[in-house]
């Protein structure tokens, strides 16, 4: 204790008297395997002649494995696969026994939950208190939930007939990759479509020990096949002929592409993409629980969240006390190992993402917004970034328009509610925002006059299944998420 050199807020509240002490997660129990190919057809393939990467640990910059680079033949056997099990198994079978299968998956995610999320702190660099407590929870979750329509799509929308749609052609990213395997895959199944789904380069570990549950679950072969795979193995699932519809989650650069690529197939489209959700505390707010939830806003999965409160809107007159509050809050963070129980923010999640984060906290100095970062020793290796906030920032400045994602806040302030709207919604995106006042008719009002898919009130980053989840403008289309999840896999008449 005590061998600081410089004097943090955290120094100055408490002293030398609180420091945690290490609580490393034990990853004796993990065995995972050199490499890994694909799961196509009920089978663990290893394509020979296929190019691979490597995933590494971004906490450690350490390789985990190789994984195999699916190409157009290897995708084109999934979806040939998708297609037989369609055909043949899954379109034919009754939802309640549809049902059994996705309830299997759900209770072994359950069963293996330890493993799962330690590996998805490994591969990914989260905080294991998060993949413990949200991540993999929410993805046993998301089955369960699914698990309960699939014998129950006729009461789902009332005097519609609904049918499944055929081969889901699904492209998920590196945020959530449980999760995000879990909200593509559960209502896809519950709805008696077929699989073919590709996660991240940078972590596509959980996708395939969910590979092992979902064989293990008994699933017909084909049903659910899993190709890793670079980005080129994305553009050929989304591009091939027989694959009926295109799930997609991640930047808004390439959903654009994908839409172009899509546009005039008959494909049907949902497209997740970014966002730069507003938070927006008035003066009535409960301002020590506004500042838990700006804190949960951004710093939440290192920031890496499509739906973080990116931009605080904060009322004039409060300003200073909220910044105040939050400067001194962020200074008790726990930054680091992403494996100790008490860290609150882990690694970023590639060297490529964190040079995207340096790159737009510079163009904030440039362009004369304020920074603050706690001081925080970060480690030695792995990618790791202090959390920050940014004040005097501008609605022009390229931090309060562009999606940072990581641990960076911009904050803007307002007067009335009419401008707290107006900047609220002066973004490309509309993905999510969250509200924070005393009274209740206000809350509604100004949600009602915000361009977001997903409004939060009096709390932020709150997910659950049964909750439908999207956006708007260029954060995308389509729900997912509740019975409004079911419809992009129905063909509704
Ligand atoms: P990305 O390139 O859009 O990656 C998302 C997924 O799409 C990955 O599986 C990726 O494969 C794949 N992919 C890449 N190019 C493709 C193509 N042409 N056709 C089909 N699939 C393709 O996102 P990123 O580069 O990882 O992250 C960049 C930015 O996207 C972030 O800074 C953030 O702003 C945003 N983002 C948003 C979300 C979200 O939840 N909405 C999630 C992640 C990122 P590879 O992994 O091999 O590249
Ligand atoms: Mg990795």
């Amino acid at each position: 204790m005590g061998k600081k050199t410089t004097t943090s807020v955290r120094d100055l509240l408490f002293g030398d008297l609180w420091e945690y002490a290490p609580a490393p997660q034990s990853t004796d129990f993990v065995d995972l395997d050199d490499a890994y190919g694909h799961y196509i057809d009920g089978e663990f393939v290893d394509v020979g002649a296929e190019d691979s990467f490597q995933t590494i640990n971004p906490a450690t910059e350490e390789p985990l494995a190789d994984i195999a680079c699916a190409d157009e033949a290897t995708v084109d056997r999934a979806v040939k696969a998708a297609r037989k099990a369609y055909d043949t198994v899954w379109s034919k079978m009754p939802g309640r026994e549809r049902a059994k299968y996705i309830y299997r998956i759900a209770r072994m995610i359950q069963e293996k939950a330890r493993n799962l999320a330690v590996v998805e702190t490994m591969d990914g660099g989260k905080p294991i208190k998060e993949s413990r407590d949200v991540d993999i929870p929410l993805a046993a979750a998301h089955f369960f939930y699914y698990a309960g329509w699939a014998d129950k799509l006729d009461y789902a929308f009332p005097g519609a007939q609904v049918r499944s749609l055929g081969v889901a052609g699904q492209v998920i990213p590196w945020n959530f990759p449980l999760l995000m395997a879990a909200w593509k895959i559960a209502p896809a199944l519950a709805t008696g479509n077929t699989i073919v789904i590709k996660p991240a380069e940078t972590t596509p570990l959980t996708a395939m020990l969910l590979a092992e549950i979902i064989d293990e679950a008994g699933l017909p072969p084909g049903v659910v096949n899993i190709v890793n795979g670079k980005g080129e193995t994305g553009a050929a699932i989304v591009n091939h002929d027989d694959v009926d519809k295109v799930a997609f989650t991640g930047s808004t650069e390439v959903g654009k592409i994908i839409q172009r690529a899509v546009a005039g197939t008959g494909k049907k489209l949902t497209l997740e993409l970014g966002g730069k959700g507003a938070n927006i505390i008035f003066d009535d707010a409960p301002i020590d629980q506004a500042v838990e939830g700006i804190v949960n806003g951004i710093f939440f999965n290192q920031g890496h969240v499509c739906c973080a409160g990116s931009r605080l809107l904060v009322q004039e007159n409060i300003h200073e006390e909220v910044i105040q509050k939050l400067k001194r809050r962020m200074s008790t963070l726990v930054v680091g190992d992403p494996l100790d129980k008490n860290t609150d923010i882990g690694a970023i999640n590639s060297r490529e993402q964190y040079e995207r984060i340096a790159e737009l906290v510079a163009s904030g100095e440039d362009e004369g917004a304020e920074k603050f970062q706690p001081t925080c020793s970060l480690p030695d290796s792995g990618y790791f970034f202090a959390p920050t906030v940014f004040t005097d920032v501008t609605p022009s400045h390229r931090i309060a328009q562009e999606e940072i994602f990581g641990p960076v806040l911009s904050v803007l302030t307002f007067r009335t509610p009419e401008e707290a709207i107006k900047k609220a919604n002066n973004t490309p995106y509309g993905l999510a925002c969250g509200i924070w006042t005393d009274k209740g008719s206000k809350l509604f009002r100004i949600a009602g006059a915000l361009k977001a898919g997903v409004i939060w009130g009096n709390t932020y980053n709150k997910f659950d299944p049964s909750s439908p989840f999207g956006g708007y403008k260029e954060s995308g289309f389509g729900r997912e998420g509740g019975v409004h999840g079911l419809l992009p896999y129905l063909e509704v008449r």
